[in-house]
């Protein structure tokens, strides 16, 4: 990616994002913190750049690999619950992808851990933390049912890649208080699901449908 296309954020990108921050303020995200990140990520430059035109629309768009980018409105509502109890220190992300969620979330807590199970979407999204100055987050290539054991307990754990059920691993790597989100169910149907967990006990709300690519087994190199 050349200079020219970061310069390019400029006015348009600028008055597009506020745009798009004020349509999901009015479909329903309150949080003033997770609208103004909105307002600040240039989510063009996580797709391929015959679609930046329509980067700031509310939609998800593919992202090669059969994977896609999640829809903004659900990146802002699955952040908004992240942080409705206070800002987590220390999240992990399974499913990197683009990387948006990931760069949204790290504008926000202090330390994101990200795996991803596809080489090249984890390549690009390292030059591309790399490049926009973000340091806060480590990215591993693998098979995110592990978790991330070496860096746990994490205090929110969010899944933008969907389970039939939740791998056990992901649930003991949570700190105590600490949320883990996610998309559950299959190509027949899907729930974003937010589990807490209060010492042995985990709670769980389900919030809304959803519609997010399947979690699956191993790495693709
Ligand atoms: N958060 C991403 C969403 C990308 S789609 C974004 O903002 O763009 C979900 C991603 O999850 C895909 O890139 C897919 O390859 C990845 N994924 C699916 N199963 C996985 C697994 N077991 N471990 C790690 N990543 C996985």
């Amino acid at each position: 990616m050349d200079a020219s296309r970061l310069q390019g954020i400029g006015m348009t990108s600028r008055r597009t994002r506020e745009r798009l921050a004020m349509r999901l303020g009015d479909a329903g995200i309150t949080d003033v913190h997770v609208l103004n990140v909105i307002r600040q990520i240039p989510r063009h430059l996580f797709v391929d750049e015959a679609l930046a035109s329509r980067a700031y629309e509310d939609t998800a768009l593919p992202i090669g690999h059969g994977q896609t980018i999640s829809q903004p409105f659900v990146v802002a509502r699955m952040t908004e619950i992240l942080i409705r109890y206070g800002i987590p220190q220390k999240v992990l992300e399974i499913g990197t992808g683009s990387g948006y969620q990931a760069a949204v979330l790290a504008a926000l807590v202090p330390q994101l851990h990200t795996i991803e199970r596809i080489r090249p979407l984890h390549t690009r999204s390292q030059a591309l933390f790399r490049q926009l100055g973000i340091h806060n987050i480590r990215q591993r290539l693998g098979d995110g049912h592990l978790g991330w054991p070496g860096a746990a307990p994490f205090d929110a754990i969010v899944l933008t890649a969907a389970p039939a059920i939740i791998p056990p691993a992901l649930f003991e790597q949570l700190a105590d208080g600490g949320q883990l989100l996610a998309p559950v169910g299959d190509d027949r149907g899907q729930r974003l699901i937010v589990y807490r967990r209060l010492g042995e006990e985990i709670e769980e709300e389900a919030v809304e449908d959803v519609s997010f690519v399947p979690m699956l087994e191993g790495t693709q190199r």
